[in-house]
């Protein structure tokens, strides 16, 4: 049985079995105590799990991950950065260790305003947490209002680029009034407490304000990426019954207009629930506007009163619902509530980024569509009271150094972006970066998929000047926040691993059957315990909730990824389950072999899949990109199979190489293997709306074809 014949399988399973155990911890009550920094590596626990034995593999009884790739270099926190960051010992690690309960429950208290207090920390009746129960607050009061009421309302929480060059910087005490108008018209067009609105724009600051609005008011918002197209717009839209929809006339995007408005029209043509939909003027070109149920943003929002009192909410009523981006099958509505989301973003971006909101400049390059959007750019951010830049266009626009330019203009200090952009700007070379001053740079962080080691190297030599902490985090649109990443004052680094989970998080490794397999091992990466923003459920399904996440281990929420730890107790993500190879008995994680190839000098990126093969089960097929200034051979075919093998070992070596312009990705950029894995077995193509560009994958099956499939090199 391959690994995929085994994850079918259990997917089945999943139908039927239940979740047995309810526990129902009620605690309440804080206790103030902070400990001394003992000079542990952070995230290493008291007790020696080192000592565990790592679980050994045989041949044909794979029930773990393979352990191939070692990665030596180490990077210890730059000395002058430690001595100015937030966190440079463990003390925060053995707060939570002691009670981590009690350890967010400080957080939520320092970090956030609350109208009521809660009166237990975590109701947990498994697989449904609820956090602050009793508490009440409202999200865009603490994001917004509190900061103006603090004296902060001349601070800029944004500087705003528009693709063609445009700029608006706006400040706290705008932000509030925008905020508040957008609030009333959403009243205006009959929006209530409970009623669902979605969102379709281009990357301008009233999206963030119509979210901000939404919050205010306590009507979910649900915001569709502004690439998807009018079926994943109505099929997201009716999921959700919003009743009113947000949109722009048209984005810009490489010079060009993405006619947003009229793929919105397109939708809303079988969209029911649907009563108004609110336009916000970008691109200026011609929309169609339906009378009665259209009307601009500029003659409803611009007059309203900024008088908005915020409406007083639950912790954990529903602030969003966000659908997956799609990479493994049909989108899930996630849902995330209020006050344990905050308090988890408003954690993890004050420490992961070690924020200094009176003079960092945080630059999150996600889209507001993604969930790395929705808690870096607008809720953990401004619930910090942080000045962050948001960007509208493309990295290449009108130049491939348009990144780099922003960064030297805004004196960007925290950057987060994402391993498919790095492996972009690895491939267009180091001469982009270098036209600019990027001395500013503080912390360079990653988000979205493994980091090959490599990239990670060229990240922090090119764009951090080797002087910058490289946060690689790991987390999920269902935890709402992230999870596992260094603490950059406190972490010794090693590329391509995001280290270890943060404070007050709990995460293991699981072989087959459920059982931890110890420091070192490989297997399936499981939570286990409930965090302040994991997901309370996927809209109008909690079956779904439950087999999906909670009933491939017990008692576990299952992630859906591998990852290994070394034996230093270090976390490295090796891609996701579902595309593990399953080649002579050996579980092989894409992660590493792509790493290994990623390893050679000539490759920006590179993706992996196994292929059936009659003698070892699968094969290794590779998809490589190259460096600019590189020529794809049949010499270098073979000296990247044979890198490969020198790299990580024999067993990995590839079978074919097939080296392409681009791979394809989902919208959000990340890479669809299961289409590639179609493509190697010559397979009918599966579900490719989630597609950035259809075509790519066309593209390579012709000449993977052409190629002559199965051929050595
Ligand atoms: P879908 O669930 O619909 O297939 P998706 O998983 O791509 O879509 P996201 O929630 O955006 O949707 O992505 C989360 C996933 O991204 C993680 O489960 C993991 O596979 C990957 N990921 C995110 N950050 C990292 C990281 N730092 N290292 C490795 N993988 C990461
Ligand atoms: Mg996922």
């Amino acid at each position: 049985m391959t690994t995929l014949d085994r994850e079918r399988a259990r997917s089945s399973e999943r139908e039927t079995k239940r979740s047995r155990r309810r526990v129902s911890r009620r605690r309440s009550g804080v206790d103030h105590q902070y400990r001394a920094p003992s000079g542990r590596e952070p995230g290493i626990p008291a007790s020696s799990e080192g000592d565990q034995k790592h679980r050994i593999l045989s041949a044909g009884m794979a029930d773990t991950i393979e352990d191939l790739l070692s990665e030596g270099r180490t990077f210890p926190p730059p000395e002058p950065f430690k001595q100015d960051s937030l966190v440079a010992g463990t003390f925060l690690y053995d707060e939570a260790s002691q009670d981590d309960e009690g350890f967010w429950a400080r957080q939520a208290a320092d970090l956030l305003d609350w109208s009521e207090e809660w009166h237990t920390i975590l109701d947990w009746q498994e697989p449904f947490a609820k956090w602050f129960v009793g508490g009440k607050l409202n999200a865009s009061h603490n994001c917004v209002d509190r900061h103006v009421d603090a004296g902060l309302g001349d601070r800029v929480a944004f500087h705003w680029e528009g693709e063609p060059g445009d700029t608006r910087a706006i400040t706290y005490a705008e932000l509030r009034d925008e905020v508040a108008r957008a609030a009333n018209a959403l009243k205006a067009l009959g929006v209530g407490k409970g009623d669902r609105v979605a969102i379709y724009m281009g990357m301008v600051p009233e999206l963030p304000i119509t979210m901000l609005a939404c919050a205010r008011i306590g009507a979910p918002h649900s915001v569709v990426f502004g690439g998807f197209t009018a079926e994943s717009l109505r099929d997201r839209i009716n999921d959700a019954e919003a009743k009113v929809l947000v949109a722009s006339d048209g984005s810009w995007r490489r010079g060009g207009i993405v006619d947003l408005k009229a793929i919105a029209d397109d939708a809303l043509a079988a969209c029911p629930s649907i009563e108004r939909c609110l336009v916000f003027r970008r691109t200026e070109h011609d929309v169609s506007m339906t009378d009665g149920r259209d009307v601009w943003w500029h003659d409803l929002v611009t007059d309203q009163s900024t008088e908005c009192p915020p409406e007083p909410m639950d912790a954990e009523d529903l602030l969003y619902l966000l659908y997956t981006s799609g990479t493994t099958g049909k989108p899930k509505g996630i849902m995330h509530t209020t006050g344990g989301y905050l308090t988890q973003v408003a954690f993890t971006h004050k420490y992961v980024f070690d924020l200094h909101p009176d003079r960092d400049v945080f630059w999150c390059t996600a889209d507001c569509g993604w969930v790395t959007g929705h808690s870096y750019i607008v809720y953990g951010p401004l619930a910090n009271g942080a000045t962050s830049v948001m960007y509208e266009g493309t990295p290449d626009y009108p130049d491939k150094d348009r990144f780099w330019a922003i960064v030297e203009h805004y004196g960007v200090t925290l950057l987060y972006t994402a391993p498919t952009a790095i492996r972009t700007f690895m491939k267009w070379g180091t001469e982009y970066p270098e036209k600019h001053d990027l001395s500013s740079l503080r912390v360079l962080g990653t988000v979205g998929e493994p980091i090959n080691p490599e990239a990670w190297v060229w990240y922090w030599q090119e764009i951090g000047g080797g002087r910058c902490p490289v946060v690689d985090t790991w987390w999920q649109t269902e935890t709402g926040g992230i999870m596992i990443s260094p603490l950059p004052g406190a972490t010794t680094l090693k590329p391509g691993s995001a280290t270890f989970p943060l404070p007050g998080i709990a995460a293991d490794i699981v072989d087959d059957g459920g059982e931890p397999v110890g420091v070192p091992g490989g297997g399936y990466l499981v939570l286990t315990r409930p965090w302040p923003s994991m997901l309370r459920g996927i809209w109008g399904d909690p079956q779904r909730y439950r087999d999906t996440y909670w009933s491939r281990f017990e008692h576990k929420y299952f992630a859906g990824d591998g990852a290994k730890r070394d034996a230093d107790g270090n976390f490295w993500l090796l891609g996701r389950v579902d595309d593990i190879m399953l080649v002579s008995g050996h579980n092989i994680s894409t992660t590493e072999v792509e790493s290994a190839l990623v390893d050679h000098s000539s490759v920006a990126e590179s993706a992996v899949v196994g292929k059936t093969d009659a003698i070892t089960g699968q094969a290794i097929a590779a998809f490589v990109i190259l460096r600019e200034g590189n020529e794809p051979s049949d010499e270098l075919a073979a000296e990247l199979r044979d890198h490969v093998a020198k790299v990580i070992g024999p067993i990995a070596k590839p079978k074919t190489v097939l080296f392409t312009e681009e791979l394809p990705k989902t919208r959000s950029g990340k890479i669809m293997r299961r289409l590639l894995r179609n493509v190697a077995e010559d397979e009918q193509l599966g579900d490719t709306t989630t597609l950035a560009d259809p075509s790519v994958v066309d593209g390579i099956k012709s000449r993977y074809l052409a190629a002559g499939a199965g051929d050595e090199g």
